[in-house]
């Protein structure tokens, strides 16, 4: 029905007959002159009707925002003075011969371009049309181009695109599963996989060795956090693989899709343990543009008379450090006020601080509530954090766990606040993490999932289960988590040690994953994987706030779709079938 696009038109086709179909993104009458911006998904183009054509010129009369039309013209240069040079279409117009509505629109719950003035909620529920505005088209077209690109590297090395099922058992990321109930199975039920992780190893089982799939997971977990209850992943697997083939391959795709896509050539990933991070950053996934470090001042604090610091420096599970701010001294009470209200958010019951307002005065040059504690250690404290004038020193002294993540998650908040950005794109991987942690009931989880791979033999992890490391990699993107994967365990004497430390006794991991088992005793491969959260990908790529600005229909906080309001009530036959009686009735007929 078109020529083309009309964000394709430019000053090289002036003189040329087109044909445009689009959408009226305003209508502008200039007294006996009509003037359509005509938009479609490249882009908006300038369009004339005089009343020369009175045929076309009624149907422009007519046209609201949001018709739908299909216009016939010429272009031609715009006169002199009315250019647009900020608009990629603002040196020609489109002086329009036939205009035709293809369809009429009522008028839109919201003018695209001031979509700023209405809640989410109204864009969720009308979706189609926020996802008109040009910022959205390009989001998702850019999440096109990055799947492409991605899906091409994979292909170009070899790698399978194998589809796995959705209706499946419950599988072990450790969330809480979606349930389907089964109909020709009376009181059974299918689980949505939370990842295709045993489908994958199970195709290495069979000997597929290299195998992707751009899956949907699903995860029923607490949406608080930037989270969607169904998402993406990039999902990778390989046999007769160690942790350098999966992590060169995968970064060099990463870095392959950044240089295509953004024109970014993005460094060699370094690569950092999980202690180390947690010890300098109080992160597994540091953000690493910027350059705050913490210091640890544990020894120093054990014996100063006060409290707070002696207490935890003392504690087996204790943790006192520093963060120095460069440039902090000239934070105001009211502002260090809300960074201690931020970090109680974590956990923390204050913020301690001091500033460095003349190093060369000694104390005097200091200000600070606490400092009058310290007079032993001052100095050697403000050597090992290498304080410098102007700066402030925020402490963390608590269970090592709230340090790391209130101090961790300041340190984040300061380098965003304060502009602190060194770099615009800081990769790395983290490596060595723990096999287990213990969980809120003190029992040990696993910290991936539990096919991960110790680092060391069974007998040492029967012996000593909380210092094992795992094989496990994580590749970090400023501060977000992009990926993460493992070698695997391929021998049942290996994954029956790993369930016996998890407390998974041998029925218990025969009826969840025989399946597996049966499968790792029929000749599995040495095997390892990774997988990539495509939304977080993406919306790092893009510039997005949150993953729902690249996901063309996400649910809310509330894991519900506004637009089609699912979930929604089923009749009481449906649920008869699938031998379910609810225990509350939301109304007579009708359930929630
Ligand atoms: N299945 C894992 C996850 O979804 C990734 C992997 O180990 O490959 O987090």
């Amino acid at each position: 029905m078109r020529s083309h696009y009309c964000g394709q038109l430019n000053e090289s086709l002036v003189d040329q007959e087109v044909t445009l179909c689009g959408w009226v993104h305003r209508r502008r009458d200039h007294g006996g002159v009509i003037f359509l911006d005509m938009r479609d998904r490249d882009g908006i183009a300038q369009v004339v009707v005089d009343p020369d054509t009175p045929d076309a010129f009624a149907n422009a009369d007519r046209a609201r925002s949001e018709y739908v039309l299909r216009i016939t013209g010429r272009i031609r240069m715009r006169p002199e003075g009315t250019q647009n040079a900020n608009m990629p279409t603002g040196l020609i117009e489109v002086l329009a011969t036939q205009v035709e509505v293809l369809n009429t629109a009522v008028t839109p719950p919201f003018q695209l371009d001031e979509h700023g003035k209405v809640g989410e909620d109204v864009r969720l529920k009308y979706r189609y049309i926020d996802l008109r505005r040009p910022e959205m088209i390009d989001r998702l077209r850019l999440r096109s181009r990055i799947t492409h690109s991605v899906r091409a590297y994979l292909e170009d090395n070899g790698f399978l695109d194998i589809e796995t099922p959705i209706l499946t058992r419950a599988t072990p990321e450790g969330a809480r599963d979606y349930l389907v109930p089964s109909r020709t199975h009376a009181g059974e039920f299918f689980a949505l996989p939370q990842s295709p992780q045993l489908f994958k190893q199970l195709l290495m089982v069979a000997g597929f060795d290299r195998y992707y799939q751009i899956a949907k997971c699903f995860r029923d977990e607490d949406l608080r956090a930037d989270r969607q209850p169904e998402f993406t992943q990039i999902d990778i697997e390989a046999s007769f693989v160690e942790e350098d083939d999966i992590m060169g391959m995968t970064e060099e795709m990463i870095r392959r899709l950044f240089a295509e896509v953004l024109d970014v050539s993005l460094p060699q990933f370094p690569r950092m343990t999980w202690h180390d991070a947690m010890r300098r950053y109080g992160s597994d996934k540091p953000d690493l543009r910027i350059p705050l470090e913490f210091v640890d001042v544990d020894d120093l604090m054990k014996d100063v008379d006060f409290k707070v610091f002696s207490g935890p420096a003392n504690a087996e599970d204790g943790r006192v450090a520093v963060l120095r701010v460069p440039g902090g001294a000239k934070l105001s009470r009211k502002e260090i006020d809300e960074y201690t209200k931020f970090v109680s958010i974590y956990g923390a019951r204050g913020l301690a601080w001091i500033k460095i307002n003349d190093r060369s005065k000694g104390i005097e040059g200091l200000q600070s509530p606490i400092v009058k504690f310290m007079e032993g250690v001052i100095e050697t404290l403000l050597d090992r954090a290498n304080a410098e004038d102007g700066d402030i020193l925020f402490f963390g002294a608590d269970r090592a766990k709230v340090v790391n993540e209130a101090l961790g998650a300041l340190r984040v908040k300061l380098g965003g606040d304060l502009d602190l950005y060194t770099k615009a794109w800081a990769p790395l991987w983290v490596v060595d993490f723990p096999m287990f942690e213990r969980d809120d009931s003190g029992r040990l989880a696993a910290l991936h999932h539990p096919f991960t791979a110790p680092a060391c033999d069974p007998e040492t992890l029967k012996q000593n289960p909380e210092s094992a490391l795992s094989r496990a990699y994580d590749m970090v993107l400023n501060g977000t988590e992009l990926g993460g994967g493992s070698i695997r365990i391929h021998d049942q004497g290996m994954q029956r040690q790993v369930f016996e430390a998890l407390g998974i006794s041998d029925e218990e991991a025969r009826e969840k994953f025989g399946f597996l088992l049966d499968g790792l005793a029929h000749g599995a491969p040495p095997h390892g994987g990774l997988a990539f959260g495509l939304d977080r990908l993406v919306m790092l790529m893009t510039g997005g706030r949150t993953i729902r600005d690249v996901i063309a229909f996400p649910k809310t906080q509330s894991a519900a779709c506004l637009m089609t309001e699912a979930p929604g009530t089923v009749s009481n036959e449906q649920l008869k079938e699938l031998h379910i009686r609810l225990r509350q009735k939301a109304s007579d007929n009708t359930t929630t």
